[in-house]
């Protein structure tokens, strides 16, 4: 599951290290299995995502780094903005800023407070309370788009708008290290899920068949399970795509449908 060295293991969070400048700051204490990622440039670092919210991330970024944090955003998901409420500077694709200003849509509480709450195995911190649980809202610094290059000062992201798991969801490619950040678009051993109602298989299989012709990709880092997949899992995605087309089924409904690496939802 954790291909890289620990270099932090606190009471919640386990950081790992991928290389000098790059980290995944990840929850194994929750079913989800949730990774934010942490990349620092010269000027500025990047915060992919914030995880859970069930502790504070600002607590383990203050341990890896001095300069500004800018989050990035891969989707609106309660999973993903848990400590957004911590980072001054916040960015969202432009098709979920009113999710992250006003709450994420068709999406119960209820069944937020139940999927926060459950299967966890670590000691969560006193301030954590599943009954009282409620995502982060708020006003983002800015907005992203699709073709964005984001610098960090001799680093640079390049933002791709990968919807179907929800509408605004973003993938991140560091080019030069051909690191590829995909959140929710692509990640091992549990379904990628496009079943909910704010989800759209057709778009899903889209943003999976866009991110497997990008060219350069070393290593692909999901908001989910295995940090660090092999880039020749966009083989197995491009096949994917094809069979997914070939069977029509591509539509919610229908189920799991599995492949060598990877499995989806509709
Ligand atoms: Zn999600
Ligand atoms: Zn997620």
């Amino acid at each position: 599951m954790n291909n890289y060295p620990i270099v932090i293991d606190d009471a919640w969070f386990t950081v790992s290290q991928i290389d000098q400048e790059t980290f995944a700051i990840s929850e194994y204490g929750h079913w989800e299995k949730v990774h934010s990622y942490l990349l620092i440039g010269k000027n500025k670092a990047a915060l992919i995502d914030t995880g859970l919210g069930i502790d504070q991330m600002k607590r383990m970024t203050d341990q890896l780094t001095d300069l500004p944090i800018i989050v990035l955003t891969t989707h609106v998901h309660a999973d993903h903005i848990g400590s957004h409420g911590q980072f001054d500077e916040i960015y969202v694709h432009e098709a979920e800023e009113d999710w992250l200003v006003n709450g994420i849509q068709k999406l119960s509480i209820e069944q937020i407070r139940k999927d926060i709450g459950r299967d966890i195995t670590r000691p969560v911190p006193d301030t954590f309370d599943p009954s009282t649980y409620k995502p982060y809202q708020g006003q983002p610094t800015g907005l992203l788009h699709d073709g964005d290059v984001i610098d960090l000062g001799d680093r640079s992201l390049t933002v791709y708008h990968t919807p179907g798991h929800s509408p605004g969801h973003i993938a991140l490619f560091d080019v030069r290290r051909g690191f590829l950040f995909t959140g929710d678009l692509l990640y091992d051993e549990t379904p990628i899920y496009a079943f909910y109602p704010t989800t759209d298989p057709e778009d899903l299989v889209n943003s999976l068949e866009r991110i497997s012709q990008l060219a350069g990709v070393n290593k692909i880092f999901g908001g989910h399970n295995t940090i660090g997949l092999e880039p020749d899992l966009l083989e197995e995605v491009r096949e994917a795509v094809r069979q997914l087309r070939e069977r029509d089924v591509i539509r919610h409904g229908t189920g799991i449908h599995s492949f060598a690496g990877f499995r989806v939802q509709f």
